[in-house]
């Protein structure tokens, strides 16, 4: 069974942030930077694409929240809200989380884009996506 769904069922320990009926928050064990939380549905849905509609409103609206809350208590510079759907996306436990991620300086994690601007079709890419 699921790391996260052991979690959910108490076999496995955690630091719960916030838990209700739908939702769990807890401290990610890694502590990317000082209260990494990572926010799940208690159902098992393997990722963005699975999680169907009104279990994604429930989680998200608790990323808000807690996002604002860790605001408040930490008072981060920034804060990153990430989902990794898939292996090649950076996805290791296959049931749906958002990381909450408190930033206090520039570089303290490194998310990268690299600019394809000069060579990219936009057109193109919008047809596809449309
Ligand atoms: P992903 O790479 O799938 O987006 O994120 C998985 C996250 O789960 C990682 O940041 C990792 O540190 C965290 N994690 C993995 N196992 C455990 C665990 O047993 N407990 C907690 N609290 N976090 C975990
Ligand atoms: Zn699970």
């Amino acid at each position: 069974m699921c790391i996260f769904c052991k979690i959910i069922n108490g076999e496995i320990p955690s630091k719960k942030v916030y838990e209700d009926d739908d939702v769990l928050a807890i401290l990610d064990i890694s502590q990317a930077t000082e209260g990494h939380t990572l926010v799940m549905p208690k159902k098992h849905y393997a990722n963005l694409i699975e999680i169907p509609e009104g279990e994604y409103t429930k989680v998200m609206l608790k990323v808000k929240e807690i996002a604002n809350k860790i605001n408040t208590k930490l008072k981060p510079a920034g804060i990153n809200i990430l989902n990794n759907c898939g292996e090649v996306a950076g996805q290791t436990v296959m049931h749906y989380h958002v990381h909450i991620i408190p930033r206090y300086e520039s570089n303290d994690i490194n998310i990268g884009f690299t600019d394809h601007s000069s060579t990219t079709d936009l057109d193109k890419v919008l047809n596809k996506i449309k």
